[in-house]
């Protein structure tokens, strides 16, 4: 009898050891099956599975397969390469495209039968994005060959509806020298999330937020005198062209873009003041869209001396950002201070406006940011840049790189429209300034979606 139980015991264990297995593969299996399937490894699944057809949020199609299983794009050239970095290429490369990143839903991967049909019918592989595909290509259009990226999503909803990177190809006429041509470098990465660049002026606006924060009452009040120039810390912080701004209010010193303003300004709320607002508004860490995390916008302010403290109140010094935190800033901005969580698919995710978005600002900075980026295009751009009626609230940025290449060319803002709540971002590489390089590209992208 004694032998029996030792045995049944030694049953029950290895029993018990086998569920526990099994239960973990179970677990794995549904976690990281599609993973698994969709290994670059399992390259005969990737090129011969049939993937489904991507579109547009107007049903244009964007990516199918043909009768002999070749992978064709959208209807023009234009359209094909602006959206190159959205839909992904055939080869995988850019691993940031839906085609890549949504390959189970494409290929009809599911965990219980893996790529075959579930009994109860067939999988719907199609996928349909957020995008529209004809303001993407007015928005690439706008870049005029210039590197950089351009974002446009609706505040309210979380839908992206521009989302551009330059430089690009045609996926359906892959360049024979894309790994040669030095035009085509980092042609694989995705500007408009992959990556961070130096900011310029946009970053005055967190600044300022900081001044918002340290003296809530009395931040507007703050004037700084500005003669073109000025030494801190040892150096000089110089304005654009040198020019004398005066004395100035935060309103006109945002308006006038002013370094020398904001660079005493950061040192009076200091730096570890300024670098925890700044992460409270998103830097130092990443975002989603959809599934795809973000590059961070990165701000270090520990050990800056005075000099470097003003350069960075003015986004310079070490400060970068990625053109996705900067949508969604602005969109918290826009919408009370609220930050809608931003999608790139149709169908996926929370019905919208119920998706419960952060605070990157308090709702009392978001009206007080969104008054002054107003005043910014009434009284310094000129309306007259944007379509009629929009009431777009801007800043405008650029962000030096050093001698051989011009500057990163920004302007981020949002429509003040209860119709149109487009929020917007757009970098532009070796520019000859944000108005002049970024501007262009917002009036496209807009123009293209309020028709
Ligand atoms: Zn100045």
């Amino acid at each position: 009898m004694k032998t029996v139980g030792f045995r049944s015991i030694v049953l029950y264990i290895l029993l018990a050891a086998f569920l526990l297995g099994a239960g973990y593969l179970a677990v794995e299996l549904a976690i990281h099956g599609g993973d698994w399937a969709m290994q670059p490894y399992n390259g005969h699944l990737y090129d011969t599975a049939e993937l489904g057809k991507i579109t547009d949020r107007n049903g244009h199609v964007l990516a199918y397969t043909d009768d002999d299983g070749d992978r064709l794009y959208g209807e023009s050239e234009a359209i094909r390469r602006a959206l190159l970095h959205t839909v992904g290429d055939t080869r995988g490369y850019i691993s940031t495209g839906v085609q890549h990143s949504l390959s189970d839903r494409l290929t009809g991967y599911n965990f219980i039968t893996g790529l075959s049909d579930l009994p109860f019918g067939g999988i719907d592989r199609d996928v349909a994005l957020t995008v529209d595909q004809d303001a993407c290509a007015a928005a690439y259009g706008a870049l005029e060959g210039r590197n950089g990226a351009a974002l446009v999503y609706n505040y309210k909803t979380g839908e992206v509806l521009v989302k551009v990177s330059a430089p690009g190809f045609d996926p359906e006429n892959e360049p024979e020298d894309l790994n040669d041509d030095p035009a085509y470098n980092g042609v694989y990465l995705d500007n408009t999330l992959s990556a961070s660049f130096t900011p310029g002026s946009i970053f005055k606006l967190v600044t300022l937020t900081a001044a918002m924060e340290k003296w809530p009452d009395s931040w507007s009040q703050r004037a700084y005198a500005c003669e073109g120039s000025m030494e801190i810390g040892g150096s000089e912080i110089t304005c654009f062209d040198h020019t004398a701004h005066g004395t100035q209010t935060a309103a006109e010193a945002l308006g006038n873009s002013c370094n020398v303003y904001f660079a005493q300004l950061a040192n009076d709320i200091g730096g570890e003041a300024l670098q925890a607002k700044a992460e409270a508004m998103g830097f130092n860490r990443s975002f989603s869209f959809d599934s795809i995390p973000t590059a961070e916008s990165e701000i270090k302010l520990s050990g800056a001396d005075a000099n470097q403290l003003g350069w960075a109140g003015v986004g310079q010094h070490t400060v970068l950002v990625n053109p996705g935190h900067m949508l969604l800033l602005m969109g918290s901005i826009a919408n009370g201070g609220e930050a809608v969580p931003p999608r790139l698919t149709k169908s996926a995710g929370l019905l919208p406006g119920l998706s419960g978005g952060e605070k990157l600002v308090t709702a009392a900075e978001a009206v007080q940011l969104k008054a002054l980026m107003r005043s910014n295009v009434e009284n310094y751009y000129g309306d007259w840049n944007f379509p009629a009626g929009l009431d777009v609230c801007a800043k405008t940025g650029t962000g030096e790189v050093g001698e051989e290449k011009g500057p990163n060319c920004w302007m981020v803002g949002f429509c003040d429209n209860a119709q149109y709540p487009y929020a917007f971002a757009v970098v532009v590489e070796d520019g000859p300034g944000g108005m002049a390089a970024a501007g262009p590209v917002v009036s496209a992208a807009l123009s293209a979606l309020v028709d």
